[in-house]
């Protein structure tokens, strides 16, 4: 072979021009396990397995194709250390001169590829993926270094430059660029009958299991020897139809909401098409149009609101937290703004807490290696935010336990919009709040041990005082910001006795953390 050509375990993209190239006899293709990406981080088992058994899933398909495929698994790579030593030891093998990739989206290994293109004798250069909507060399033409851009105009003009949901006059279809006050309602009990039961699969991932236990790689979570994800680009595409056929319709107004009454429902009207969009078996906009069909043949279930709502995550959201992302790296990966220091509870890792919400978003992520958004942002993550954790321990956990969690992704949401650790460049204000917003959105309260109501009692709900502590803790540099300023005079309306309590049972919370 002349080439060879380096495919990640996200870059599962079948309609890659790659592949559209009519001459490809002297083209080799590897997709590799390899240790580098397993140890990086230490992962939910789900997530390993999944990426294994898509990279898997999707060589047999090209080689089914006609394409001369190379899968090599950690059995193959053992005594590669890294990728680097892989491609230079395989491309002596073949005979190839010239080593080519389609450029990683984290920065980690788009700098391993950089040092190895300038060190190697082989010629080495990589291409875009293809996946984004934002070409990646217009990513600076949006976003300003260490500056803070606002979601909503990004949104509006990728709304402009992909015409979607536009009028003929470059207006916002139905007048209005976002519908999100319509959206966030609570799921009341009659509500709950009619989510419709979770879209599973059950790969056989055995072999797999196997093979990671073999080679003692360090997870964590379960699996049961069957994924629940999908791995193929066709299972992919099933759930995406299940998500358009049954979920669409109520996507926007109970996006919010969060129940650990269904065991049956637990991704409620969420699609779940995370795993399938960032490893690329699925391009965000196939997803978009797909969407946009079911809204065109279906007006009268789904409405405007619903559909607005999940477009503005794909080509708004999406978009530009990859923006964020590449436009402040590496410098942002190092960002601690609000100087948080403390160690992750134990429980992040066994669920093991009275903290009803705590609890259930916790085992949820280690049952699934899935939360949804709101349980991302404003349970755990909250309480990570109000207990002032390590944004570098709150980072580690969540790229290792979600199934999606490729860092272009997860580091702005995580370290920006969760921990306010960049001082703003996502969130023009801290994402906290105390349990009285998560009573008014989840029934995750009423099987508490905690009261919601009381904030100073020994049996009061930590977010309460958590809730106080963290503002008036930052409280110099919120006040200036007119949105925060406001709540500063709720606090001043209560007693000294009462804010004294308070703040004695924010600080019993954070001195006995792993006991709450
Ligand atoms: P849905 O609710 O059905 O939304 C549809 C799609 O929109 C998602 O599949 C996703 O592709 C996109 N999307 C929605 N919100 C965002 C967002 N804030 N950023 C980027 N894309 C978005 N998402 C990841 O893909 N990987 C991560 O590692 C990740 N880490 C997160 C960490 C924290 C602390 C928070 C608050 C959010 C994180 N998100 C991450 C964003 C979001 O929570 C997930 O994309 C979403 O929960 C995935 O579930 P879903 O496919 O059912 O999403
Ligand atoms: Fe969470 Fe507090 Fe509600 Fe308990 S009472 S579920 S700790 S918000």
């Amino acid at each position: 072979y002349s080439k060879l050509r380096f495919i990640f375990g996200d870059q599962l993209n079948a309609s890659h021009s790659w592949f559209k190239e009519s001459s490809q006899d002297d083209i080799l293709y590897v997709i590799a396990e390899l240790s580098q990406e397993t140890e990086y981080v230490k992962h939910h088992l789900q997530k390993v397995v999944a990426f294994f058994a898509a990279m898997e899933n999707f060589a047999s398909a090209l080689t089914r194709a006609g394409f001369h495929v190379l899968h090599l698994n950690l059995d193959d790579t053992k005594k590669d250390p890294d990728l680097v030593s892989l491609l230079t030891r395989l491309a002596r093998l073949y005979q190839c001169d010239c080593i080519e990739y389609q450029f990683p989206d984290e920065y980690r290994l788009k700098h391993q590829l950089e040092q190895f293109a300038i060190n190697s004798d082989f010629t080495v250069y990589g291409i875009d993926t293809e996946h984004f909507l934002l070409p990646f060399d217009e990513i600076n033409h949006y976003f300003k270094y260490d500056k803070h851009v606002k979601m909503e105009f990004f949104y509006r003009a990728m709304r402009k430059r992909f015409n979607i949901l536009m009028t003929g006059n470059n207006q916002p279809y139905g007048g209005q660029w976002n519908f999100d006050q319509d959206n966030r309602n609570k799921l009341k009990q009659s509500d709950l009958a009619h989510i419709p039961d979770a879209k599973c699969f059950t790969n056989d991932v055995s072999s797999i299991v196997e093979r990671l236990n073999r080679h003692a790689v360090n997870t964590f979570g379960k699996c049961n020897n069957t994924l629940l994800w999908p791995t193929t680009r066709a299972q992919a595409k099933q759930l995406l139809e299940h998500f358009c056929e049954n979920l669409l319709a109520h996507f926007g107004q109970f996006q919010d909401a969060m129940t650990c009454q269904s065991k049956q429902q637990w991704t409620l009207y969420h699609s779940r098409l995370s795993f399938a969009l960032n490893t690329k078996m699925l391009h965000p906009m196939h997803v978009i149009q797909r969407v946009l069909h079911e809204f065109k043949t279906r007006p009268d279930d789904i409405n405007l609101a619903q559909v607005e709502g999940f477009i503005r995550q794909i080509l708004g959201w999406r978009e530009y937290v990859r923006g964020i992302y590449w436009r402040n790296m590496p410098a942002y990966a190092e960002k601690n703004h609000l100087v948080a220091k403390r160690d992750l509870p134990h429980f992040f890792w066994h669920a093991k807490t009275k903290m009803n919400c705590m609890h259930h978003a916790i085992e949820q992520s280690l049952e699934t290696a899935y939360a949804h958004h709101i349980q991302r942002l404003m349970i755990t993550g909250n309480f990570c935010l109000l207990s002032g954790i390590d944004p570098n321990q709150v980072e580690q956990w969540y790229l290792g336990v979600y199934i999606d969690a490729i860092e272009w992704v997860e580091m702005p949401n995580t370290r920006g919009m969760s921990q306010f650790a960049d001082g703003g460049l996502i969130a023009t204000k801290p994402y906290t709040a105390s349990g009285n917003y998560i009573n008014k959105m989840s029934d995750y309260c009423k099987g508490c041990h905690y009261n919601v109501k009381e904030k100073s009692q020994h049996t009061a709900c930590p977010f309460n005082s958590l809730y106080w502590h963290f503002m008036l803790q930052h409280e110099q540099q919120f006040t200036k910001n007119p949105r925060i300023a406001m709540l500063y005079k709720n606090w001043q309306k209560q007693d000294s006795t009462q804010q004294d309590a308070i703040l004695k049972r924010a600080q019993w919370c954070l001195d006995n953390i792993n006991e709450l």
